[in-house]
């Protein structure tokens, strides 16, 4: 999608801080964290909220959440322990409609979330 920040990323034409990236996802810090560490995983293709996954596609939430787990252990998460987070639509307060998981962590997260 042409007018898509993270498609833009995917695509090479914005350049954010990649933590890792494969066939299916791209990872990469946000740009303004809401805790010490916080990093995006999102999948390569442009897939609008979570209500949009595809049901034909039981690979790509597979290889979402592999990557956030792999995004926790290569940024020192996996001891202390991290929140992820899909914001869907509306109340949620989504900001960028390209599926996204944020990964939370590096000090205590309070619940429930304001
Ligand atoms: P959400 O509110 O769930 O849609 O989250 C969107 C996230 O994208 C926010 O945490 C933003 O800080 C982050 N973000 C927006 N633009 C960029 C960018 N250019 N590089 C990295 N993160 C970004
Ligand atoms: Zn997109």
């Amino acid at each position: 999608m042409t007018d898509c920040i993270f498609c833009k990323m995917v695509a090479g034409e914005i350049k954010p801080r990649v933590i890792l990236e494969n066939d299916q996802v791209l990872a990469f810090h946000d740009i303004h964290p809401r805790a010490p560490v916080h990093a995006l995983v999102i999948p390569k293709v442009h897939i609008a909220t979570l209500d949009d996954l595809p049901t034909d596609d039981p690979g790509l939430a597979h290889a979402l959440f592999q990557a956030v787990k792999q995004v926790a252990a290569l940024l020192g998460l996996s001891e202390s322990g991290y929140r992820t987070v899909i914001n869907c639509r509306g109340d949620s307060g989504q900001e960028v409609y390209h599926l996204h998981l944020h990964v939370l962590g590096g000090r205590k997260l309070g619940w429930p979330p304001g």
